[in-house]
């Protein structure tokens, strides 16, 4: 009933060579008949992805967006100008851009409601630290940050959200969360929103991402709650890559 996704997110990485190689792979892939897969280069990159995932089974994704959509905002760019180049997918409330960048859950929101009023669905990130776990805090974190955004929402807005799980502790340190963890948390998720309308709960995609590789990927998705995966280091090698979306088949 739902559709697993596969989103590779490149962060501050890859090259023109990159993307081409991409291209000539997908184009050739045999993938599951059922999987949309979506690949996040950083934004020079998104004219030249266009073209070379043309035909392709690839789709296109932004890291990041600003909520306005134009304006004197140096160095932004906005939801409008990434749908022109073809994107359907956008991050909002990835841990780097809540830690690095300072983007609390009003800023995510902001991100968010951008995305939606353009058409392109949104991959809403969250999860705990490493102290927070520590501290058996897991999923008061985690369904405060859905909660947030989630209760801001209309409810056909709210159908077009994409959550994923991904452990702060467990982003790009190689130390994935075994699969009955990321499980227990998402389970939860779709718990929680169940609690206000069931049948969203069963349609909501629910991605989990930290260190997912091409050797633990296929015992992840093979849970019943986890729907596809958010993968950032091993979406830059190709053969990993498709590895990992053969095995969400
Ligand atoms: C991410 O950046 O969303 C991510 C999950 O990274 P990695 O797969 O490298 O842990």
């Amino acid at each position: 009933m739902r559709t697993p996704l596969i989103a590779g997110n490149w962060k501050m990485n890859g090259s023109a060579a990159l993307v081409e190689e991409f291209g000539h792979a997908f184009a050739e892939a045999r993938l599951p008949a059922s999987l949309d897969v979506a690949v996040l280069p950083p934004f020079p990159y998104l004219d030249a992805a266009r073209r070379a995932f043309e035909g392709t089974p690839l789709r296109l994704g932004a890291q990041t967006l600003n909520p306005l959509h134009s304006g004197a905002h140096t160095g932004e760019v906005s939801g409008r100008m990434l749908r022109e180049f073809g994107v359907e997918y956008a991050l909002a409330g990835h841990s780097e851009r809540r830690q690095l960048y300072r983007e609390g859950d009003e800023a995510v929101l902001d991100r968010l409601l951008a995305a939606l009023n353009v058409g392109i669905t949104p991959i809403l990130c969250v999860g705990e630290t490493l102290e927070e776990r520590d501290a058996g805090q897991t999923m008061d974190v985690v369904l405060r940050q859905v909660g947030y955004v989630m209760a801001r929402l209309e409810p056909d807005q709210r159908s077009r959200v994409v959550i994923a799980y991904e452990p702060v502790w467990a982003i790009g340190t190689g130390r994935t969360a075994t699969p009955q963890q990321a499980q227990e948390v998402m389970a939860g998720i779709r718990q929680y929103q169940a609690g206000f309308d069931r049948e969203l709960a069963a349609g909501l995609r629910l991605l989990y991402g930290g260190s997912m590789n091409a050797s633990n990927a296929a015992e992840l998705l093979a849970q019943p709650d986890i729907d596809g995966g958010l993968v950032g280091g091993a979406s830059l090698k190709v053969d990993d890559f498709l590895a990992i979306c053969q095995s969400a088949g």
